[in-house]
Parts: structure tokens; C-alpha cells; sequence
């Protein structure tokens, strides 16, 4: 029994299991590690250690300077975002989780939750764990195929009186002779070939006419933001009721004019021929005046997004003075003077929107948000595809920062709803196709 001699040291390599590796086999250090890459460029850092019941324990430290409310705020985003990345390694040796929020260098918990990760490797691991007597398991299996047997023998004779059944309606019915007092079924028979006749008669009129209805649609030019229904301004809207509940949805695009990343968002747009709408911040579009011009030359509409996009609260002379500055800034850059308002982190109370409502500007809030300012591709389309519905106001970035996740989701997201049968289009259509705005409701 001599195998040393068999192995041959020049062929010899090092094995070296890559983070990921380690972090599927439990590894603290390794989900630790793998963690604080994917959070710590938020500010949290993330401690990986186990409760005394066995379960996995992530501790997120907050920065000391964080509002305790937007800790609160993330907890659904972060454990989702957390339980998600856990989930994509697929491990058997992770299944129950306890995620611990604190703030830097205090011993108060913000919140915990527990969770399970249900993975196909964890279910199997589950179903295994509790370990039947085999005398029980015999019982069992006896049991199983007689319900089995039974059920199928219910459904079979159910099936036979079913069709028993129908066969004496179907001979009764035919055994009764059709008097001429009720000619109801003739009258329909003679009647289909003249009905198929009437409506080839019109579709063929209506593809004669449809050139000439057509043409002065496709001559109007775009509204790209000048103008807004009545009903809408002055209004806060989150979604719109289109006619005929029609599925049609709007991409909306925050914080730009971006270097690089407006631009791949105006290609993606581009090659799938859609229209969205930009909510520009003023300093940016000075910034890029070019990249703005280009949003609007292919079509896009264009709304306001502040100067600097303030997220405190603003006198009523600054939050003026932020809202007027940046509409001007747009107008003169791109021509379009726009007439829809989102204020910034979406912030209702701090005096942007107040003043923006005041004059009559619509101010543009959303019922889809992606997430895309903090999760990655395959969430961004899980989280539009969760809550788009007829009508609704999608929220991405194409500014702000990198916004590659973005990018990456796009084609995704255009694929998606396209296979769903949405239409694009851009919040002044929208607005337009819509019928009453949805109430205003609270954060
Ligand atoms: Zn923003």
C-alpha cells in the first residue's frame, strides 16, 4: 500500500479556496470579509460570528453620525439585501440567520430579525435533519400510497360520472325536438358568416384609413415637459390611473446629466426606441449641457430635480431659489421649460415640493422604486417587476454615482415589461393618458 510514491511534487499545486468558497462553508471570517465589501461602501460595518442556538449572527455596526430613523428605514432593504447575497451561495452550512442593527461603538440594538435562508442545498439539509424510525417510515410509506390509490381511484369514477353525465344532457337535449318558436341557435349560425363578413369590411376600411389618422399624430411634436393636464398641477402624483387600465409605465431617470452613465442609459433607451423622463438637478446639467441637449434632442422628457439636491430642511427663500435656478438653468440649456418637480430623496416636507406645488408645478413622486442607488442588478428587476402596474412611475438613476447596477438592469427591465405587454412612455403622455390622480398617501 504505496501510493507516496506515485505523486509527483513537479505537478503539485496548492489549493487556495477563493473567499466565496470559504464563505459557503460557513466560514466567519470569509462571509465577514465578503459582507464588508459589499456594505462598507455604504458605512456599515458588518461582524460575523454564532448566537448561542447555533445560528449564523450578523452584526451591522452603523456609523455613530447615522439618524437612528434611517437605520430603521433600512431594515427591510438591508436584511432582503443581506439574506439575498447569503442565498446566492447556496450553502448548506448557512440556514438560519440573526442580523443585529447597531450603531459604531454602542451596545444598543437598533433591531434584529431572524431569518431563514431557504436554499435548495438547505431544504435537502432540512428534510434530512429529523431522522424517522424505519418502522415509521415503512408505516408511513403504507399510508402515502394508499391515499395514493384512493385519490386517483375518486378522481377516475368522478371522471366517468362526470362524462355519463354530460353524454345524458347531450342526448336529452337532442332527443327534444327544436320547436320553431325558439330559433335562437339557427339565427346565431345564419348570422357568424355575415358577422365575420361585416368586421373584415371594417378592418380592411380601417387599414385604408389608418395612413391618414395616423400622420397628424406622428407630426405632433413630443411633449417633453412644457405642459401638464390641469387636473395634475399643482398635484403630488405617484401613479396614474390610465383609461381602460391600458399597461403603460414610465421609466424616470434622477440625478443627471451623468459623464458616461446618462450616456449608456440614452443608448439603452435608444436601441430599444423608448422614451422616459429626466429629472435633472441644475449643477449637473450645467455640468454637461451637451449630455442634457441630448436627452431632449432624442425625445425624452425632461422635469426638474432641484439645483443641488437639498435633503434638509430649506427656508422658503432657498427652497425658491433652488427649484427657480434649476428650472432656468434647463430652460435655457435644453429649451424646455419643465412643469414636473421631483423633489430630492423624494422629501415632501422639506419646502422644495411645498414651493414647487405652489407654483402649480406637478410634483412627481414614484410607485416603483428599483432600488437601484443601493442593490444590485438581479434586485433592481426583481423590485420593478414586484410593483409595476398599469400606469405606473418607475424610479432609477442615471446620476449620483456609479450607477453600472443600473445599466446592467436596464435591457433587463425594458425586456421584461416588453414581454408583459407595456408600452413605454414619458410622464407628460402619461399624464395626459390618465384619468384621475391616485390619492396622495403618506410615506
Ligand atoms: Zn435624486
Amino acid at each position: 500500500m504505496t501510493y507516496a510514491g506515485t505523486f509527483n511534487h513537479q505537478y503539485a499545486r496548492y489549493y487556495q479556496p477563493t473567499l466565496l468558497e470559504l464563505a459557503r462553508e460557513g466560514n466567519f471570517q470569509a462571509i465577514a470579509y465578503w459582507l464588508n465589501s459589499l456594505l462598507a461602501p455604504q458605512g456599515i460595518h458588518t461582524q460575523v460570528g454564532m448566537t448561542r442556538s447555533g445560528r449564523l449572527k450578523i452584526q451591522l455596526h452603523f456609523p455613530r453620525r447615522s439618524s437612528k430613523d434611517g437605520v430603521y428605514r433600512l431594515r427591510d432593504r438591508l436584511v432582503r439585501f443581506i439574506c439575498y447575497r447569503l442565498w446566492t451561495l447556496n450553502s448548506s452550512s448557512i440556514s438560519d440567520v440573526w442580523i443585529v442593527a447597531q450603531q459604531n461603538g454602542t451596545s444598543e440594538v437598533l433591531w434584529q430579525q431572524g431569518v431563514r435562508i431557504a436554499t435548495p442545498a438547505n431544504e435537502r439539509l432540512l428534510r434530512t435533519l429529523p431522522r424517522v424510525p424505519r418502522r415509521r417510515q415503512v408505516a408511513r410509506y403504507r399510508f402515502q400510497v394508499m391515499r395514493s390509490l384512493l385519490l386517483s381511484s375518486m378522481a377516475t369514477s368522478g371522471f366517468f360520472l362526470g362524462y355519463w353525465l354530460f353524454y345524458l344532457r347531450v342526448m336529452g337535449a337532442e332527443a327534444i325536438p327544436q320547436s320553431p318558436a325558439a330559433p335562437k341557435p339557427t339565427t346565431a349560425v345564419v348570422n357568424q358568416p355575415n358577422i365575420e363578413a361585416n368586421q373584415t369590411k371594417v378592418q380592411s376600411l380601417r387599414r385604408a384609413i389608418a395612413p391618414l389618422i395616423l400622420r397628424p399624430a406622428a407630426v405632433k411634436p413630443p411633449n417633453q415637459g412644457h405642459t401638464v393636464p390641469q387636473q395634475y398641477q399643482g398635484q403630488v402624483v405617484r401613479e396614474v390611473v390610465p383609461a381602460g387600465h391600458e399597461k403603460v409605465v414610465a421609466l424616470t431617470f434622477d440625478d443627471g446629466p451623468w459623464a458616461g452613465s446618462t450616456t449608456q442609459v440614452l443608448d439603452v433607451l435608444k436601441r430599444y426606441n423608448i422614451r422616459a423622463t429626466f429629472f435633472m438637478t441644475g449643477m449637473q446639467v450645467e455640468k454637461h449641457p451637451e449630455i442634457a441637449r441630448r436627452v431632449v434632442e432624442e425625445g425624452h422628457a425632461v422635469g426638474n430635480h432641484s439645483w443641488n439636491h437639498p435633503m434638509t430642511h430649506l427656508d422658503p427663500t432657498t427652497a425658491a431659489q433652488e427649484v427657480n435656478t434649476a428650472a432656468q438653468v434647463i430652460e435655457q440649456t435644453t429649451g424646455v421649460r419643465p412643469q414636473l418637480f421631483r423633489p430630492p430623496g423624494g422629501n415632501l416636507t422639506n419646502g422644495l415640493a411645498d414651493y414647487a406645488k405652489q407654483r402649480n408645478q406637478t410634483v412627481l413622486m414614484w410607485s416603483v422604486d428599483s432600488e437601484d442607488y443601493f442593490v444590485s442588478a438581479p434586485l433592481i428587476l426583481d423590485n420593478v417587476l414586484r410593483d409595476v402596474r398599469p400606469g405606473g412611475i418607475v424610479l432609477l438613476h442615471d446620476g449620483g454615482g456609479d450607477q453600472s447596477h443600473t445599466i446592467t438592469a436596464l435591457p433587463q427591465i425594458i425586456t421584461a415589461l416588453k414581454q408583459q405587454g407595456y408600452r413605454f412612455v414619458t410622464i407628460p403622455e402619461l399624464l395626459e393618458l390618465g384619468a384621475t390622480p391616485t390619492a396622495p398617501s403618506p410615506i
